[in-house]
């Protein structure tokens, strides 16, 4: 997988070391410290990761789907067995929490049996007899061929295996570009491609940034492209896609609320926040970063939702005790630091101020702690703009009406709302108004499991087919057969 401690590309299921000399370094973000380095794949690398995809469709999509399937079960048990090893992998690369980690590894799981299931049933065409005297006419699934999958850093292993499983049971193939910021748990991940005896080709793996993407899209011999990154990046991929023609599912960024409703359930509603803003270290799509109240929301919920932000232990992930870990990179960290100078300079005050959290033993982490602000206005950029770390804000406003109005008007995305409240009216009226494609009922972060798709709304969204269950669609196409055969 490495070889003088730079990663190596997969690429007809042999691992190949890159020849572009341009690397990045692939950082422990919980000291701070270099793992080893990711290469950026040339034009070349790319070409022969495609090539090597589609010399292999044309075998893969002739197996029977059951035997298709039969090597996603070896994979899924594999990484059972595995789970800790990957999980571990994942936090020194990523810095999230061990326990986060085998979340991440465990939704991994889930879309490789959810796609086991689509396999058998979602692939189905649909037929109708004598649709006029001796003629039938119905529908089969074709597969595509060459898609790329191109990832973002905040789950190494679980967005990938949000289509990658689904396109191989369709009888696609598939050129996998994760992050170059956690390119290493799928490296490592990748390692049992060759276990579980899957054929050459059918998955391999580039690595890179802006230029490997666009080497992907460009490729006359890739259908599609699945994306899942920040709305700045994703506008620009679904834009590429469609000059060159191709298929693509864009998921990207994201700025949620959490609607705290005068009758929510304290208890669930406190920790189902805390964990919605800083779990992931707030590194998350679906993470809350709005906490949004009514004129009659006790004052004791925001308190004691301030008072848990402020106990949180901050710490490096990989030991067992740790709430949360540190951000994936300095930059990132960055970015954190200059919301909360911007939110104070706009005039906003900080109630919970952990920006300078210190991890003993930890010193060159990435580490800041949980940040929350009050008296916020909803034009402030801390209350609009995506942060993607664990700044929080309170956003008070008069009733159910204002929080809707300031969830849909504040910003353009639409990943994830949720509401707590013990009244289904409400609860009922928040789902059908907020322009949210994940819409959480006392629920802190709307996750869809597996055999649900996946996929936000407005701005936080490109595309008509979503991820996880509904990209069997996507990499596939229905051909119609109409038939005609006379009584002989
Ligand atoms: P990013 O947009 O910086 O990078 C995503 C991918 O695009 C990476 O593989 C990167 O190498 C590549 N890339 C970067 N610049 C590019 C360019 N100019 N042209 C082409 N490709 C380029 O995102 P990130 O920082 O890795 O991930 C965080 C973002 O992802 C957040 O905005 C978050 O909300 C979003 N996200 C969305 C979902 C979702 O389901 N909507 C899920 C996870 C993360």
């Amino acid at each position: 997988m490495t070889e003088n401690e730079r990663l190596k590309l997969l690429i007809n299921g042999r691992w190949v070391p890159s020849e572009s000399g341009s690397t990045l370094p692939v950082m422990n973000p919980g000291i701070g410290k270099e793992l080893c380095k990711v290469p950026l794949s040339s034009k070349d690398e790319v070409d022969s990761a495609v090539s090597s995809a589609h010399a292999a469709f044309t075998k893969w999509k002739e197996l029977s789907v059951p035997e298709r399937i039969q090597y996603i079960f070896k994979l899924k048990y594999l990484l059972e067995e595995h789970l800790e090893e990957l999980a571990k992998i994942n936090t020194l690369n990523h810095g999230k929490t061990i326990v986060e980690s085998r979340g991440d590894v465990r939704r991994t799981i889930d879309n490789l049996e959810a796609a086991i299931a689509a396999g058998y049933t979602l692939l189905k065409g649909d037929h109708l007899d004598q649709i006029a005297p001796d003629i039938d006419e119905g529908t089969v699934k074709e597969p595509l061929g060459v898609f790329g999958i191109i990832c973002p850093f905040n789950f190494p292993l679980m967005v990938p295996f949000w289509y990658l499983p689904y396109a191989l049971v369709a009888g696609c193939t598939v050129v996998v570009k994760p992050s170059e910021i956690t390119p290493l748990p799928f490296a490592q991940l990748a390692t049992f491609f060759e276990k579980v005896k899957l054929p050459p080709g059918v998955v391999n793996l580039v690595h890179g940034s802006k230029e490997t993407v666009e080497s992907l899209i460009a490729h006359p011999l890739v259908r599609g492209v699945t994306f899942v990154g920040s709305t700045s990046v994703g506008r620009y991929v679904y834009k590429l896609a469609g000059e060159h023609g191709k298929r693509a599912i864009v998921q990207a960024g994201a700025k949620n609320s959490v609607l705290l409703m005068p009758d929510a359930d304290p208890t669930l509603a406190v920790e189902a926040c805390v964990s919605s803003l800083f779990g992931n270290t707030g590194q998350r799509c679906l993470a809350g970063a709005n906490i949004v109240t009514t004129d009659k929301t006790p004052k004791e919920l925001v308190d004691k939702f301030a008072a848990r932000a402020s106990a949180l232990k901050v710490g490096y992930g990989l030991n067992e005790e740790t709430e949360m870990g540190p951000m994936v990179s300095l930059k990132a960290k960055d970015r954190v630091l200059q919301y909360v100078e911007k939110g104070t300079a706009d005039g906003a005050s900080l109630v919970v101020d952990r920006r300078a959290a210190r991890v003993s033993g930890y010193g060159d982490g990435f580490y800041v702690g949980p940040t929350v602000f009050d008296n916020v206005s909803p034009d402030m950029a801390i209350a609009r703009e995506e942060i993607f770390g664990p700044l929080g804000t309170i956003i008070r406003t008069p009733d159910l009406d204002g929080a809707i109005d300031f969830i849909n008007k504040s910003t353009n995305y639409g990943n994830a709302a949720s509401i707590f409240t013990t009244n289904g009216a409400h609860a009922r009226e928040f789902r059908r108004r907020v322009q949210a494609g994940n819409i959480g009922i006392n629920i802190g972060v709307a996750a869809p499991i597996a055999f649900f798709p996946f996929g936000g709304m407005r701005e936080s969204f490109y595309g008509t087919l979503h991820g996880q269950i509904e990209s069997i669609n996507f990499f596939t196409d229905r051909k119609v057969i109409i038939s005609r055969w006379g009584r002989s």
